[in-house]
C-alpha cells in the first residue's frame, strides 16, 4: 500500500525508508500517471503503476 509521507506529501511504498511519519492512502494520487511521477527510488522495483 502506498504512503504519504507528512512531512513533504510525496508517495513512497510501504517498506520505504525515506518516508518516516506517514499515513497509508488506498489509492495513488490522480496526479500520478506513470511510474516516473514518483521520485523516489522505491518504486524502482515496480514496471509500471498497475503493479502497485
Ligand atoms: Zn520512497
Amino acid at each position: 500500500m502506498p504512503v504519504m509521507s507528512s512531512d513533504d506529501f510525496t508517495v513512497h511504498d510501504d517498506d520505504c525508508d525515506e518516508v518516516g511519519d506517514g499515513m497509508p492512502i488506498s489509492d495513488l494520487p490522480d496526479e500520478v500517471n506513470s511510474i516516473e511521477d514518483l521520485d523516489c527510488q522505491c518504486w524502482n522495483k515496480y514496471s509500471s503503476v498497475d503493479e502497485i
